[in-house]
């Protein structure tokens, strides 16, 4: 928590601020629910959400009166809500019958995916599981040999194919490596070229079903980045039509202050922020916690 106060300092405790100075005016006018929704919106909160959370906020404040309790502790519980504290975050990183889990990882080039996979790595080794990394993002040489060095600094083997292969191969030869090898885990890094929407349905959907006749997939994580705001929310609405995600990550939420997406991909995807990025070092990747993430915000 320290950290993520540390890391979200500036960037994002202005809104939980902000919020918590305008809610302890002794008039609650218009004017002043005016500039909360403000607040939320410039946030990236979204309309429909913020405009729920104001009218809780409203009811619980007005008509509960002194009897909510102190502002900052009904604002934390409204947030938390908002948040989804009832979401199950966990990360399916096991695969059954003696076979590994395989998570999937996907999403636009930039927005930090190998590294993702890179440090979920680290996580898992750190747990004493033995991971086998994929490199299915065949078309820039540059992204495999990034994961190797990623596989080289944790400890793990990667598995890749020439430049130009054909990703599937390259998916299917590293989940059969874990399987041989008895691995816990494979983690499969994938290329996210959005330019053609049937090109990239066909390639993920090929990746999905040779890695599935061997095992089934148990994660299908998309990356995005916090920082490219509405951007995030059309990526996360090509890739929910093109594969099952089973979880978001939110990377270099260090560097937005437009924390409230969130709130938004949850909505449009239907599935949980499993884990958040909040730096470009190895120990910078932290699973989920609204709880964690509120209080952070508000500081
Ligand atoms: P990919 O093309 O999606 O695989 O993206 P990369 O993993 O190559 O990451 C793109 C850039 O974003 C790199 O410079 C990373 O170091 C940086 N990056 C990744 N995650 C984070 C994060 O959580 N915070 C910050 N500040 N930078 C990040």
């Amino acid at each position: 928590l320290v950290r993520l106060r540390q890391r979200l300092a500036g960037s994002q405790s202005a809104l939980g601020r902000g919020l918590l100075a305008l809610l302890s005016r002794d008039r609650l006018d218009e004017d002043t629910w005016e500039d909360i929704e403000d607040l939320l919106l410039t946030a990236d909160v979204g309309v429909a959400p913020t405009q729920e959370l104001v009218e809780r906020l409203r009811t619980r404040l007005r008509v509960e009166g002194a009897d909510a309790g102190d502002v900052r502790s009904v604002l934390r519980e409204e947030l938390v809500h908002l948040v989804g504290s009832d979401l199950d975050r966990r990360l399916q990183v096991s695969g059954a019958d003696g076979r590994p889990g395989v998570v999937l990882v996907v999403g636009v080039n930039g927005t930090g995916k190998t590294t993702t996979v890179g440090k979920i790595a680290r996580i898992l080794v750190a747990e004493d599981r033995s991971v086998v990394l994929g490199a299915a993002d065949t078309f820039r040489a540059a992204a495999s040999e990034q994961l190797t060095t990623w596989g080289e600094r944790v400890g793990v083997d990667v598995v890749r194919g020439p430049e130009g292969s054909d990703p599937a191969s390259v998916a299917f030869d590293a989940v059969k490596e874990g399987i041989d090898t008895g691995a816990d885990t494979v983690i499969v890094d994938t290329a996210g070229r959005l330019q053609n929407k049937a090109g990239l349905m066909d390639e993920l959907g090929k990746v999905k079903r040779v890695i599935e006749k061997q095992t089934p997939v148990s994660e299908v994580l998309l990356v995005l980045d916090a920082t490219t705001g509405q951007n995030g929310l059309i990526q996360a609405r090509v890739f929910g039509e093109v594969v099952d995600v089973t979880g978001i990550v939110l990377t270099k939420l260090d560097g937005s202050a437009k924390g409230g997406i969130v709130v938004q991909v949850q909505r449009e995807l239907g599935v949980p922020v499993k884990l958040v990025g909040l730096g470009e070092g190895a120990d910078d990747l932290a699973p989920f916690s609204p709880e964690a993430f509120v209080d952070a915000l508000l500081g």
